[in-house]
């Protein structure tokens, strides 16, 4: 029987409603509006797209936008600038520098997003929002595995005790979603370029979540009867034709539940990014 099709599209609208509800809840009882503030430096084409899109997320919300354009040529001084600036106002509660970065300041990446206050930090990339989730304080957590997470919660599928494996481990991704299974009870295997007998370990897993960026990477023979399959990985296989890390046709007729690509995961990221400036504004609000 062919698995059940998890649409990112659903979810995410779930997601969105849920942070216009808080931000008009905030805006009702603080008069306060949430802001978020982007920060792009220089012309990238895929960068521009995906920092529009944050940009009317939040215009449909009633969250408040800024976009900070800076050119190509910004130094890692201007940045830091910008970023105190943001750090200190009362519109913005959420921050986010726009990777990647520009050649003379890629090397600086780390330095730059430190610099962020950890509580306005909605990418949830900051050493406080990390320690935190890892040991179970309320914290800003990376939008695209918190979705994926949430996903799962409302879709029904059942964490607690669950065998999760997760391929890849990414501070992006990968270690987060350990983490945050972790704290729902599953029993959490990380796998990695280095692991052995990938197979045997991924055969286990009632919920398999693939973040390695190679195409069709998990094929049937890797997935148990039934497992749920969350395909992470977005690669572009030629201009107009995306895949996913997981053979999508071959498995889903072995897995019970299964994100496509496109139309997947990739739709819940900007949904949780709007969810996490509200976070982030009640979390202040609340100091
Ligand atoms: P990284 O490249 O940072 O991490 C990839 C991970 O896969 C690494 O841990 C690597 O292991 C592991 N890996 C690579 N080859 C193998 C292998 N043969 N066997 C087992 N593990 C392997 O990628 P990200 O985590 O940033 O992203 C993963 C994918 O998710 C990409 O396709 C990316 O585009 C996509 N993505 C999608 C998002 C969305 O919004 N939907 C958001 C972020 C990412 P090792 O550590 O040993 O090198």
């Amino acid at each position: 029987m062919s698995a059940r099709i998890l649409e990112g599209k659903t979810f995410a609208a779930a997601f969105r409603e849920e942070a216009g509800k808080r931000a008009r809840a905030l805006q009702e009882k603080h008069g306060v509006i949430p802001g978020l503030a982007v920060i792009i430096v220089g012309e990238n084409p895929a960068s521009k797209v995906y920092v529009r899109n944050k940009h009317n997320s939040c215009e449909a919300l009633g969250i408040y936008s800024e976009v900070i354009e800076l050119p190509e040529t910004a130094t890692k001084e201007k940045l830091l600038a910008e970023i105190d600036r943001l750090n200190a106002s009362d519109k913005i509660h959420g921050i986010l520098v726009q990777l990647p970065l520009p050649k003379q300041i890629a090397s600086c990446e780390v330095e730059i997003l430190q610099r962020i206050d950890p509580q306005k930090d909605v990418d949830g990339f900051h050493p406080v929002n990390v320690g935190r989730l890892v040991t179970g304080q309320k914290a800003l957590i990376p939008c695209t595995p918190h979705g994926c997470l949430k996903m799962l919660q409302l879709a029904g599928i059942p964490i607690d005790g669950a065998n999760a494996v997760i391929i890849g481990r990414s501070n992006i991704v990968g270690k987060p979603m350990a983490h945050l299974l972790l704290a729902e009870n599953a029993t959490v295997t990380i796998c990695h370029s280095h692991t052995k007998n990938l197979k045997e370990v991924t055969k286990k897993a009632d919920i398999l979540v693939a973040a390695v960026g190679r195409p069709k990477f998990v094929t049937a023979d890797m997935v148990k009867e039934g497992a749920t399959v969350i395909d992470v990985g977005i690669n572009r296989i030629a201009p107009k034709k995306l895949v996913g890390d997981v053979d999508f046709e071959n498995v889903k007729e072995v897995a019970g539940a299964i994100t496509p690509v496109p139309g997947g995961v990739g739709l819940l990221t900007v949904a949780m990014l709007m969810q996490n400036v509200v976070t982030a504004c009640e979390m202040q609000l609340e100091k």
